[in-house]
């Protein structure tokens, strides 16, 4: 299928975890460049800090790579990898990789949450790894999120399903990002509530606007 020539070549993995939160959230930061920095946003940069410093360690038998950046042109995928985690020494990161033995982990602020965007994030990880590596689709049959909050690894399988949503999240955000205007907000107010966007996206209003419009129709 031929697309758009200004659709964009890239989309960011982090960016991609915003439109699996809220595609009206991903356009404004992705396509328009916002950026609203609150006391969350702060909290969850500064728990970051360590990992955020490229360069590798081991743990036991375990090889940590911190902030891996990866590219995948035919996804068209690009971002970092928090942690790769490496299960034993006994090859290079494909033939690791191939045998089940390489899997992204992700940090994150709070605790393990409802919403499916951090399993997305996770996910796009592990296709871009298995594109860079050269390795064959679903060599990375999972991952892990660690939450700060709650201090625990939770395991991630990258399963068929997990997949298709992802690769089904990622055609579609291109096609936003081009977009004229922004998607109207979405309706879940638990959402808006922890979203820093919220003081300029004014979700209420606008959806108060719009029911207004067609009221008036
Ligand atoms: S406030 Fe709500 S609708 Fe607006 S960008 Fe954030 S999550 Fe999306």
């Amino acid at each position: 299928m031929n697309e758009p020539q200004d659709t964009p070549e890239y989309i960011s993995i982090s960016y991609l975890n915003a439109y699996a939160y809220c595609p009206r959230r991903f356009y404004y930061e992705f396509t328009l460049g916002e950026m609203v920095v609150n006391e969350h946003v702060l909290e969850g940069q500064q728990l970051h800090e360590r990992v955020d410093q490229a360069g590798y360690s081991t743990v036991g038998d375990k090889l940590q790579l911190r902030r891996v950046y990866v590219c995948a042109p035919t996804l068209g995928l690009v971002g970092y990898c928090d942690l790769v985690e490496v299960e034993g020494e006994a090859g290079d990161l494909p033939t690791m990789a191939r045998a089940g033995l390489l899997y992204p982990v992700e940090y994150k602020k709070g605790k393990m949450g409802q919403w499916v965007n951090d399993h997305t994030q996770l996910c796009a990880q592990a296709l871009a790894l298995e594109e860079a590596l050269g390795v064959p689709v679903g060599s990375i049959g999972l991952g892990y999120l660690f939450y700060f909050g709650s201090a625990r690894r939770d395991e991630v399988l990258i399963d068929e399903g997990l997949r298709q949503r992802t690769l089904a999240l990622i055609a579609e955000a291109r096609q936003v990002a081009v977009q004229n205007a922004p998607p109207l907000p979405i309706t879940n107010r638990r959402k808006c509530r922890d979203c820093s966007l919220e003081p300029i996206c004014l979700p209420r209003e606008v959806l108060a606007l719009r029911s207004g419009l067609r009221a008036a129709d």
